[in-house]
């Protein structure tokens, strides 16, 4: 199966499948407007990403309708990019949160769909492809391909290269990949070059304590903790630890203030409070969990930042709204600082878990 830059050309009208463009043979029926090699093809896509966005691929792949007037082929032109842009993201999004899962398999469909309407909307040398050539970089080598991954990762850098406005942010995620290329490759020395450049981009772009630079840390921290560094990696995976903690607290904060302002919305939560789209909580999770393991088994000693880690775990599922989790992780860091003397640490910790329970109680009403 030959799956490396199966879109170097984009698709115009022609019956070639969705995910590996060979001759196609069967359409999809829900939409007639999406085709495929086979059922093996038709599966992998629709489980990644089809199923979300089928019946939105109507429109942009039938024929444009008849215009009376310019100015209304005008409107009907910007709404077509209107609807790709969005699918840019939403594609984007959906792959993301599917690699920071660990499923790189399904991510693939996902991320092919993004960069193909980034080809459609942007031309096929522009900088806005970066990102797409990313995933598809990082999916590769979550599958063990490392050449597919290389050839990815020189496209986004070539591309990167040739381009006089490329944002800090693409700056930072294209080292980020190239510096998991190179741990894959058991390069330390090139990896750890690229992570540091990663976490000063994100720096540039985002600032030193922002969510979206923890990464950087997090995968620096691996390489330190794999060479047995492990003062270095205890202070990255703290840093890591301590940005979603305070991001997370903030948004806790501000809800549990919210709601002592107005008693009578107790409980009434009806959007997911964590300000993070999907792709960002699952790499919450994959970063804080990661973290929490390894305190667990090397830092025992220091009980607080297991708590600390305990804690964040637990303001995200709450956040989230998954009670259960939150609760399982509260008691796990009671438990942990009732054997530590922190007293103030206790408090807020039983804070956090009366705010569970009173929205177990709520629920526990609505399904009566
Ligand atoms: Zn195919
Ligand atoms: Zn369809």
């Amino acid at each position: 199966m030959n799956l490396i830059y199966p879109l170097a050309v984009p698709k115009g009208r022609r019956l070639s499948c969705e995910v590996c463009d060979a001759p196609a043979e069967r359409v999809c029926t829900a939409c007639t407007v999406t085709y495929y090699c086979g059922t093996v093809h038709q599966k992998a896509d629709w489980g990644s990403i089809h199923e979300k966005i089928c019946q939105l691929l109507i429109p942009l792949r039938t024929a444009m309708p008849f215009y009376n007037s310019e100015e209304e082929r005008q409107h009907g032109l910007q709404q077509l990019q209107k609807r790709q842009k969005h699918l840019i993201e939403f594609c984007y999004t959906v792959a993301q949160k599917y690699l920071f899962e660990g499923k790189h398999e399904e991510a693939v469909p996902a991320a092919l769909h993004s960069l193909r309407f980034r080809m459609n909307v942007h031309g096929l040398n522009s900088v806005e492809l970066v990102p797409a050539y990313l995933l598809l970089a990082e999916a590769s080598l979550g599958m063990g391909r490392i050449v597919q991954a290389e050839e990815y990762l020189s496209q986004a850098r070539w591309t990167v290269l040739k381009s006089t406005d490329c944002s800090n942010a693409t700056h930072s995620l294209l080292h980020r990949n190239l510096g998991l290329l190179y741990i894959a490759k058991d390069n330390q020395e090139q990896a750890r070059y690229h992570l540091a450049n990663d976490i000063y981009f994100a720096s540039c772009a985002f600032g030193t304590e922002d969510i979206r630079t923890s990464g950087g840390y997090f995968h620096l921290a691996n390489i330190f903790h794999g060479l047995e560094k492990l003062e270095l990696s205890d202070t990255l995976y703290t840093k890591a630890s301590q940005i979603w903690h305070t991001y997370l607290n903030n948004h806790y904060q501000a809800l549990s203030r919210a709601r002592s302002q107005q008693a009578d919305l107790l409980g009434k939560r009806f959007l997911n409070d964590t300000g993070l789209d999907e792709a960002q909580e699952a790499e919450a999770i994959r970063i804080l969990t990661s973290i929490l393991s390894i305190r667990e088994s090397t830092f025992s000693k220091e009980p607080q930042k297991t708590i600390l880690v305990l804690k964040t775990l637990s303001l995200l599922y709450f956040l989230m709204m998954d009670n259960s989790k939150a609760k399982d992780y509260a008691m796990r860091a009671l438990g942990l600082a009732e054997t530590y003397r922190s007293v103030e640490e206790r408090r807020v910790i039983r804070n956090l878990l009366d705010l569970i329970y009173s929205d177990e109680e709520q629920e526990g009403h609505a399904t009566t």
